[in-house]
Formats: C-alpha cells, sequence, structure tokens
C-alpha cells in the first residue's frame, strides 16, 4: 500500500521525530523519499517551493493519524484525493502505477496518493491501525497497514533497535553482581 507508506515515510521526516532536525530539507531529500516509494516523477525537477508544499501536507497527514476519530479522518482523507490529479495505470508487465499529471502540483498530487492510501487502510483495517511510536522516546506516528498489524514502532529498524538495545542494557545491569 504505497499511499500508507507515503504517510508514514512522510510523518518520519519532521523534526519532532528527530530531536528538531528537519529531514525533508531540500529537493534532494524529496526526491530520495520519492525514489524510496517509486513515486518519484519522472523528468521532472523538484523546486524548494514543492518541499516547502510537501512539508505543510506532512503536518496535515500527522493531524490525520494523530486523531484517531474515524469519521473525522474519512473526512480529511477524502479532502486529499480530490486535491489530486495523479491517477493509477496499469504500465505493461508492471502493476498498478503512480502517474502524475505535468502540470499538476507536486503536493496535491502526493496528497491524493496519501488521502487513497489513509481510505484504503480505514476502509479494510480500521483507524487503530493509526498509531503513535512504541518507542518510549521516539514523538514518531505511522500507519501500519500490514497484514499482521502488529506493527509498533515507526521506523522498525531505528525505534525498535533502539528500545532492544535498552532492553538488553537493563538485563545486563540486572544480571552484573554489585
Ligand atoms: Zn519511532
Amino acid at each position: 500500500m504505497v499511499g500508507a507508506e507515503l504517510v508514514t515515510a512522510l510523518i518520519g521526516t519532521a523534526p519532532r521525530v528527530w530531536h528538531g532536525v528537519e529531514k525533508l530539507a531540500g529537493p534532494e531529500d524529496l526526491d530520495a523519499l520519492l525514489a524510496g516509494l517509486a513515486l518519484r516523477p519522472e523528468g521532472r525537477v523538484l523546486e524548494p517551493a514543492q518541499v516547502e508544499a510537501v512539508r505543510r501536507l506532512r503536518s496535515e497527514l500527522r493531524t490525520i493519524v494523530d486523531g484517531a476519530e474515524e469519521g473525522e479522518a474519512i473526512r480529511l482523507a477524502s479532502a486529499l484525493t480530490a486535491r489530486a490529479r495523479a491517477s493509477l495505470t496499469l504500465t505493461g508487465e508492471e502493476r498498478w502505477r503512480w502517474t502524475y499529471e505535468a502540470t499538476g502540483d507536486l503536493a496535491d498530487e502526493l496528497a491524493g496518493i496519501a488521502g487513497v492510501g489513509l481510505l484504503g487502510v480505514l476502509r479494510t483495517l480500521g483507524v487503530e491501525r493509526f498509531r503513535a511510536c512504541a518507542a518510549p522516546d521516539c514523538e514518531g506516528a505511522f500507519v501500519d497497514a500490514s497484514r499482521s498489524g502488529r506493527r509498533r514502532y515507526c521506523m522498525p529498524d531505528l525505534c525498535g533497535n533502539r528500545v532492544n538495545v535498552a532492553r538488553h542494557r537493563a538485563r545486563r545491569r540486572g544480571a552484573s553482581p554489585g
């Protein structure tokens, strides 16, 4: 579910998740994030103003994921889809793929993809899949679109590992004499 992944990836770039450091600082950050999700608009150069607009979208997404009231989440996610001119097409042997209208605003297009993703999760999995990160020192949030629904951390490699290391240290402290 690329839309849900996009929401989680964007939320995970915010300064509040990184102790004040902005991880979506410039076009190259946005480019890398979109490339990682196979959402990079081909043949288009990203501008700083677009990054700014995507950062605004990011805080809207965070509001939806934090809100956790189903009716409101559906309303806000539907509003996001209305902003987009992006569409899904089936290309050759590939699976469904998002395409952008060349004239469209990138943040609006991403809003559409995110909105569709959020609505899909709300419909099939429920609003309880919008979660705060379980790591005690993390301000992150995420959308759990996994089959099992057991995801606990916004960045499993990072936050999950930190929790494991902390537990390990606590055990060692408990086991050491004196
Ligand atoms: Zn986290």
